[in-house]
Formats: structure tokens, sequence, C-alpha cells
């Protein structure tokens, strides 16, 4: 079995964006995301963001796939929120290599390109682990 993950980003691919699941950002997120779009924090909350006691998550109005997204990709790219940034170097699929295949069936990059070592695969995944402390901690 190899070393590592083999993964690279198809150009012109929305199916991670276009998909079932929350899109949740931690409060820098959410900070970059309100200057790119010219808001402020305050104003980019009220008009996107769905805030619980330990989360932020961005509102997805019923039937209806993330906001930013668009028929070429994300609207909001350079400041986009880690869990987008990161997929899917996430610590489950990381670790898991049965549902790193899996995931494969979504994600058409999975097995394409270089040969990532599993040291540098679970480095890029822990940010994923200090930005949303409150998912992980319940792993
Ligand atoms: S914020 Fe951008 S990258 Fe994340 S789900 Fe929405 S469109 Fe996709
Ligand atoms: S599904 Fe995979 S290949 Fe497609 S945009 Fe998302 S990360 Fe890139």
């Amino acid at each position: 079995m190899e070393e590592g993950l083999r993964f690279t980003c198809q150009k012109g691919c929305i199916k991670c964006c276009d998909t079932r699941g929350y899109v949740y950002l931690t409060e820098e997120d959410m900070v970059r995301a309100a200057t790119f779009v010219e808001l402020t924090p305050a104003e980019f909350e009220t008009r996107y963001v769905y805030r619980t006691k330990h989360l932020l998550r961005l509102r997805k109005p019923k039937g209806s796939q993330c906001r930013f997204l668009r028929s070429d990709g994300c609207s909001i790219h350079p400041v986009k929120p880690t869990q987008c940034r990161l997929f899917p170097f996430w610590p489950e699929l990381v670790a898991d290599r049965s549902l790193w295949r899996d995931t494969a069936r979504r994600c058409p990059g999975i097995g394409q390109g270089n040969l990532i070592q599993i040291g540098t695969a679970t480095e890029i995944a822990s940010e994923m682990e200090r930005a949303y402390p409150t998912t992980y901690s319940r792993c």
C-alpha cells in the first residue's frame, strides 16, 4: 500500500460544493469573507451565517446549495472557509483509507497527481482540528 495519498483538484469541478452538508467557518474565515465581499463581519453574519453555541455555519436555504457557489466555482475562492480550503484533507478521511476511497466517488481529484506523504497529509488535516475544536474534540 502506498505511504501517502494522491490528490489534485480538478479544474472546473464543483462537486464538493454542489453537495449535501453544511459549511462551517471559523471567526477568522468570517472576517476574511466579509472583507472580500465588502461587508462588515456583523453584516456578513446577519446575511450569510447561522451561529450556534459553538459553531458558525453558512446559511443554506432549503433545497439550494451554498450561496457562494456559481457555475464556474466558488465566488469567494481566495477566502473560502477552512473546511472548503482543506478538503479532502479532513482528519477523518486522511485517517481512514476506505473513507478516502469512498470520497473519491464524489471527488475526482482523489487519486490524481503526485503522491502526498502521509505525514504531510496529516499535518494539513490537523489545521481542521485547530479550526473546529468543538467538532474534533468529540471524535
Ligand atoms: S464557500 Fe465556496 S468552496 Fe465552500 S461550499 Fe461554498 S462555494 Fe464551495
Ligand atoms: S470535488 Fe475534489 S476535484 Fe472537485 S473541486 Fe472538490 S476538491 Fe476539487
